[in-house]
């Protein structure tokens, strides 16, 4: 759990992660291991922005002089209509997740650091089930993509699952059921796991070679993780990817190379 500050009582600082809720994220601890690597003298906070209440926030926070922040829950849409100015891959898919508040200009890193999270894993095949159509299943899909995968999406309200593909101009399918069978890589990009919630999936049914992925990260495994590593499916939580997307935000912010290691270190 990280301390945090609702806007309005915002600290002096130089960076910050926004969202709501913001008390789990584990940003600011990874942006002070690498600051503190590097002799950079900055602070980085968490700070709790309500819906609604974003265009407000940052307006408070570039006033205070913040030069950057991360962007998570559910704020990354409401961040990109922020910015004055936005990188080809934010305009592409209309999220943003970081900010240099300096430019007001904003960009995604969730794409790039979800892709990096997967190297060194040797998959038998490329054809990934992503579970959930929110802000971040846009940055997975597109991601994939790119990458060449064949993507199937499934989510508890079928429509938006229809639309984010429609929208986007995804290649990817929609699907009515959950089915695990014959997918490499399964992602969770719901937010069930946050409230400890289980996702209507039947385990049985995945490859052994497959990869069982979830955004989200929290103390030992999530519910999701949990029941894949009980039938000998490979898992990975979402720091190794939040590890990415936030060196990928360094680099974004300063003119420097990122210290993975450190952040990452500081993840576990
Ligand atoms: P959104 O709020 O935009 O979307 C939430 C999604 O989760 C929707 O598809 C929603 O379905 C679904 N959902 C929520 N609760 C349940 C449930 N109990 N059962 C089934 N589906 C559910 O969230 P984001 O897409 O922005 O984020 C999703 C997750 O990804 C979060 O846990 C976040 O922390 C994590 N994340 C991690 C990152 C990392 O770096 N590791 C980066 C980005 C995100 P419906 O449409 O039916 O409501």
């Amino acid at each position: 759990m990280s301390d945090f500050y609702p806007w309005r009582k915002a600290p002096e600082a130089d960076f910050a992660v926004i969202g709501c809720p913001i008390s789990h994220s584990l940003s600011p601890k990874m942006h002070a291991a690498a600051f503190a690597e590097l002799g950079l003298e900055s602070s980085y906070v968490a700070i709790e922005v309500q819906v609604g209440e974003v265009a407000e926030g940052l307006d408070h926070l570039q006033s205070l002089g913040y030069r950057g922040v991360n962007v998570t829950v559910p704020h990354k849409e409401d961040a990109f209509d922020w910015c004055q100015d936005a990188s080809d891959i934010a305009v592409k898919l209309c999220v943003c997740n970081t900010i240099d508040l300096r430019r007001n200009r904003g960009t995604n890193t969730d794409v790039v650091g979800f892709s990096r999270s997967l190297e060194g894993h040797q998959f038998t095949g490329k054809k990934a089930l992503v579970l959930g159509a929110g802000g971040s299943a846009r940055s997975i899909i597109y991601s994939l993509e790119l990458d060449g995968w064949e993507v199937t999406l499934w989510n508890r309200t079928a429509s938006r699952a229809d639309r984010l593909v429609k929208q986007f101009g995804f290649s990817a399918s929609v699907s009515s059921v959950p089915s695990l069978a014959s997918f490499d890589l399964i992602v969770n990009s719901t937010s069930a796991s946050l409230g400890g919630n289980r996702l209507p999936v039947d385990w049985t049914e995945a490859s052994k070679s497959a990869l069982a992925y979830d955004l989200a990260y929290g103390d030992g495994l999530t519910p999701f993780l949990i029941d894949a590593d009980r039938l000998g499916v490979a898992v990975q939580d979402g720091r190794r990817m939040l590890m990415e997307q936030g060196a990928a935000a360094f680099e974004f912010w300063w003119d420097e190379t990122a210290p993975r290691e450190v952040m990452m270190a500081a993840l576990l």
